[in-house]
């Protein structure tokens, strides 16, 4: 097998009340309702073992945890995740970065971001570094704005295990995008922020500000 290649993955669940509202294997204590699901229905890791099973042609989650396996009932996600890393591992592949979106009204995904990173990146045996969560709002619309569930899009890189990693500065330095340490190419302004006040990234902003919308 060669060549670096990249895995898609999406997971949707239920928003319930009775249940832990597990992201990335971390419990979100402010959450009013937790996911619902044959597992403990950890969205956000769901979405990476797709998009990790993805890159590797390994099928997908329906396919190595079925959901009529009682095996699986309340499965702790994280430990499927062990399991995806061992079959990629086993096509002779490893993982050289995870980049994930949480879309969920609320509670924000912002407090949490990298005690989640922490721990996936735990779980993958990679640089918290090459683990990025992001998280977006509904902005009151359809399942994700009404609250009614929660969905994740991951997209996972894999490269041949034993790549030699390269050296600071050498073969990936015009890889180097514009503001991240690269030279700007062009001279005009930024692009206008298309979302300025928008539903992406907006995970830090304090919680009154959906509230307020609401009307409380
Ligand atoms: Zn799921």
């Amino acid at each position: 097998m060669s060549g670096v290649r990249s895995g898609v993955g999406w997971d949707s669940h239920r928003l319930v009340a009775g249940r832990p509202l597990i992201l990335g294997g971390v419990e979100l204590p402010d959450a009013e309702l937790g996911l619902d699901g044959h597992s403990d229905a950890d969205v956000l890791t769901h979405a990476i073992m797709d998009a990790l099973l993805g890159a590797a042609g390994l099928g997908d989650i329906g396919v190595h945890f079925p959901d009529g396996d009682a095996a699986y009932e309340d499965a702790d996600s994280i430990a499927l995740l062990g399991e995806v890393l061992a079959s990629v591992r086993g096509a002779g592949l490893a993982v050289v970065h995870v980049d994930a979106t949480v879309m969920m009204e609320r509670p924000q995904v912002g407090p949490h971001r990298d005690a989640i990173r922490d721990r996936l990146a735990a779980a993958l045996g990679i640089d918290r570094a090459n683990v990025n969560i992001k998280a977006c709002s509904g902005e009151g619309m359809g399942f994700i704005g009404r609250g009614e569930g929660a969905a994740a899009l991951a997209i996972a890189t894999l490269e041949p295990a034993g790549q030699p990693e390269p050296r600071a500065g050498a073969s990936h330095a015009h890889l180097a995008l514009p503001g991240l340490g690269g030279k700007r190419r062009h001279s005009g302004r930024n692009p206008p922020n298309p979302h300025p006040a928008g539903s992406c990234g907006g995970s830090d902003e304090p919680l009154t500000r959906w509230q307020s919308k609401r009307g409380g």
